[in-house]
């Protein structure tokens, strides 16, 4: 039954029967399956990611991270729509870690999130972390690399474990990987690492076996999931 049609631009194209076929499966009760995305050879720490058939729309009960009392959160809300769990860990960790480290409600700390597309993100479930106290998240890496090197060419095991010790203390995109690493509770679905993953996984895990393509994916913001 083909048969030649006219395109807008006058060439005629051989249209080809339709097979109308049922698109998405019912999504009400389906749960939520993991693959293994696998981009450059087998990855098997890829995250995961979402296989029942439910389009990119934001669901009604998510909503954006809020800023609180020694925190603003500097980036638009559509760029942190989570689950209320994962909005309210993340509230605690950020007001805690702000406090601790001498923000308060006349100089609060700044925190901008990136949108996130795969995985647990297409569920609200995580939340990527791109900058922290008005500094990029890979720029925080970059001074940590740079402190790092430095110590390891340093004579005496004192001055390497002083400078270790000062950039510690005073990065502050290290310091909030550590707080939220000390939250805990973050999600882990089976057969898959933790979901926190950053620049410092590798040395610091939880998933210290992180493969460097997922690290390299990493290496300008914190992924977290609940
Ligand atoms: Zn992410």
């Amino acid at each position: 039954m083909n048969r030649m049609i006219r395109t807008p631009y006058s060439r005629f194209v051989r249209r080809r029967p339709v097979w109308l076929r049922r698109l998405t499966p019912p999504v009400a009760q389906t749960p939520v399956q993991m693959t293994t995305i696998y981009a450059a050879g087998t990855n098997s720490s890829s995250q995961p990611v979402p296989t029942a058939a439910e389009p990119p729309t934001r669901h009604p009960a998510l909503q954006p991270i809020p800023s609180g009392q020694t925190y603003r959160v500097t980036s638009p809300p559509e760029h942190s729509l989570v689950t209320p769990p994962l909005a309210s860990a993340l509230h605690q960790v950020f007001e805690e870690f702000a406090r601790k480290n001498g923000f308060t409600a006349e100089q609060p700390l700044s925190i901008a999130f990136g949108r996130g597309t795969l995985g647990l993100h297409r569920l609200g479930r995580a939340a990527d972390i791109y900058a922290v106290g008005a500094k990029g998240i890979g720029q925080w890496a970059h001074d940590w690399n740079s402190a790092m090197r430095q110590a390891a060419t340093t004579p005496t095991p004192q001055e390497r474990a002083r400078l270790v010790a000062e950039e510690q203390a005073r990065n502050l995109g290290y310091k909030l990987y550590k707080a939220l690493q000390a939250h805990g509770g973050w999600a882990q679905p089976a057969r898959y690492p933790v979901q926190l993953f950053g620049p410092w996984t590798r040395g610091e895990g939880p998933h210290k076996k992180i493969s460097d393509q997922l690290l390299q994916a990493h290496r300008d913001h914190i992924h977290v999931a609940k």
